[in-house]
C-alpha cells in the first residue's frame, strides 16, 4: 500500500466570523490567537489569515507535521471555539501543475485505504473544487472532470456520484495558495474566545452548570467560575468535583479562575428564621448576591450564568426566576432555558463533563433541603422572610469564607477585592 505522504499545514475553517463586516478582522485575530495557543503543545505553530480560512503549519524549522501531532491536531479541534472544521492536507501553490503533483501525490493511499475498509455495494467518489480566486484559468466543474478523468480509470471501483459520495477528494483555490485534503473534522462553531465579555458561572456539581458554561464559550465568552458548598455538611470531595469540572471545561478557553464560597452560615440562618417552603428560592437568592459581590470585585464580569433548565426543579418556575432574579442588579443568563434533558446530557458526554457530574456527592442544594418547595413565589412574601435575617451581614460572613481554589492543583488563594489578576500562575498552568 502507498504510505500516505506527510502534511505540511492545516486548513480551519469558520462561518460566523465571516459575516461580522468590520470587525473581522479582530474575530480573526482571536481565533488565530485560540489556534496557537490550543497547539501550543507540539510547539510555536505557523499561522497564516487568508480571507475566510487560517492556515497552519509546523513550527519554524519543519515542513511537516508527524503523525503523533496530526492526532492531537484533530483531538485537539473539538475544543476551539469558532472553529467549524480542520482539515489536514497539502499546501501548495495555486497553480493546475502544483495541485496536480499534490493529488496525484496524494491520492492513492487515500484511495487504497477507503476501498480497503468500504464495505457497501459501489463505492462512489467525487472531487469537490471551490475556487476564491477567480482569475483562476479553469471553472471549479472543469477541475473536477479533469481528475475524474485522470484518476477513475485506475481505480474502475469508483464511479462518480457527485451529491453523496462516499469518498471525497476536497481542492481549495485562493489567490496565493491552495490546498487539497481528503478529510474534515468538525469543530464547535460558534465565536473565537475573547470576543464576547466576561462571565461568572454558578458551577454546580450537577449536569446542566457545565454544559452552559461551554454553551457560552462557544459565544465567545470567558467564564470563570463560582461554587456554593456547605461543609462541614457537604464532603470535601464536593469542591474536589467542581474543580474538576472546571478543569475540564478551561479546555475551551483560558484560565478560568474558580471561586469557593461556603454558603452554610446563610443556609443555617434561614433554615432556623424562615419559612421552610421558601427556602430553596432564598438560598439561590443569597447566591446571585454572592456572585454579584464576586462578579464585581474580584473576577470583573460583566454578567452571571446558571444552568437553570425551564420547570426542571421547583427553583427553575418562572415565578421563581422572576423572584430570584430581583436579588441582583447583574443580568443572568441562562443559556439552557429550553434546551430538553436528552440534548443536554448529550453535551455533557461530548464536553467530556458528563462523567464527573454522574457522580453522586452531595452539594449545598441538598443541605437543609424542605420537602415542601415552593414553586411559585412572590416577592413581597420573600421579602417579609428575609426582613427575619440580617442578609448583609451573612453575606460578609460568607465572602470571609471564600477562596480561589486553583482547579488544576486545588490550591487555595485568598479572595482579596481586585486580587484577581494577582493570582499566581503555578508551574502546572
Ligand atoms: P446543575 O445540573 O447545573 O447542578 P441542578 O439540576 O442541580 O443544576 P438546581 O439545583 O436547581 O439544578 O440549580 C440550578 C442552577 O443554579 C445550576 O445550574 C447552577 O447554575 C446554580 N447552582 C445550584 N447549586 C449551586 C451550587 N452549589 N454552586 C453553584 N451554583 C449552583
Ligand atoms: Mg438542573
Amino acid at each position: 500500500m502507498h504510505p500516505i505522504p506527510p502534511y505540511n499545514a492545516l486548513i480551519c475553517r469558520y462561518n460566523e466570523i465571516g459575516t461580522k463586516g468590520r470587525n473581522r478582522i479582530i474575530f480573526e485575530e482571536h481565533l488565530n490567537y485560540g489556534l496557537i495557543r490550543a497547539f501550543l503543545k507540539i510547539g510555536n505553530v505557523r499561522t497564516q489569515i487568508e480571507h475566510g480560512r487560517i492556515f497552519v503549519f509546523p513550527p519554524k524549522g519543519r515542513d511537516f507535521f508527524t503523525e503523533e501531532e496530526c492526532k492531537f491536531l484533530r483531538e485537539r479541534t473539538a475544543t476551539i471555539p469558532g472553529v467549524s472544521s480542520i482539515s489536514l492536507g497539502y499546501y501548495t501553490e495555486p497553480t493546475f501543475e502544483a495541485i496536480r503533483k499534490a493529488v496525484l501525490d496524494s491520492f492513492p493511499a487515500f484511495a487504497e485505504r477507503f476501498l480497503q475498509g468500504y464495505t457497501g455495494d459501489v463505492p462512489s467518489y467525487a472531487m469537490r473544487a471551490r475556487r476564491s480566486d477567480k482569475g483562476f484559468p479553469m471553472t471549479c466543474e472543469e477541475l473536477e472532470r479533469v481528475f475524474a478523468e485522470l484518476l477513475l480509470p485506475q481505480y474502475p471501483q469508483f464511479h462518480l456520484d457527485l451529491s453523496h459520495p462516499d469518498f471525497r477528494v476536497e481542492v481549495e483555490i485562493r489567490q496565493h495558495q491552495a490546498f487539497v485534503s481528503y478529510e474534515r473534522v468538525l469543530g464547535p462553531g460558534g465565536l473565537p474566545g475573547g470576543t464576547g465579555g466576561n462571565l461568572l458561572a454558578l458551577l454546580s456539581g450537577g449536569f446542566d452548570s457545565p454544559v452552559a458554561c461551554y454553551e457560552m464559550m462557544r459565544r465567545g465568552c470567558h467564564v470563570d467560575y463560582i461554587t456554593f458548598h456547605s461543609e462541614p455538611y457537604t464532603p470535601p470531595a464536593y469542591l474536589t468535583k467542581v474543580a474538576n469540572l472546571a478543569k475540564t471545561l478551561n479546555q475551551y478557553q483560558t484560565r478560568g479562575r474558580l471561586v469557593a464560597v461556603n454558603l452554610l452560615s446563610a443556609q443555617k440562618c434561614i433554615r432556623d428564621n424562615c419559612k421552610s417552603r421558601y427556602r430553596t428560592v432564598l438560598y439561590r437568592r443569597m447566591m446571585l448576591r454572592l456572585a454579584t459581590r464576586v462578579a464585581q470585585d474580584s473576577t470583573n464580569s460583566l454578567a452571571l450564568l446558571t444552568g437553570d433548565n425551564l420547570g426542571q426543579v421547583a427553583s427553575q418556575t418562572l415565578k421563581n426566576m422572576a423572584v430570584i432574579d430581583r436579588a441582583t442588579e447583574m443580568l443572568v443568563l441562562r443559556p439552557l432555558l429550553s434546551f430538553e434533558k436528552l440534548h443536554i446530557m448529550e453535551i455533557a458526554r461530548e464536553i467530556q463533563t458528563h462523567d464527573i457530574s454522574v457522580e453522586p456527592i452531595p452539594d449545598s442544594c441538598t443541605v437543609f433541603a424542605p420537602d415542601d418547595p415552593c414553586t411559585s413565589s412572590y416577592l413581597d412574601a420573600i421579602e417579609a422572610e428575609e426582613a427575619r435575617i440580617p442578609v448583609a451581614e451573612l453575606l460578609e460572613e460568607c465572602l470571609a469564607a471564600s477562596f480561589f481554589l486553583n482547579p488544576n492543583t486545588l490550591s487555595k488563594y485568598p479572595l482579596v477585592s481586585g486580587s484577581a489578576g494577582d493570582l499566581p500562575v503555578e508551574k502546572d498552568e
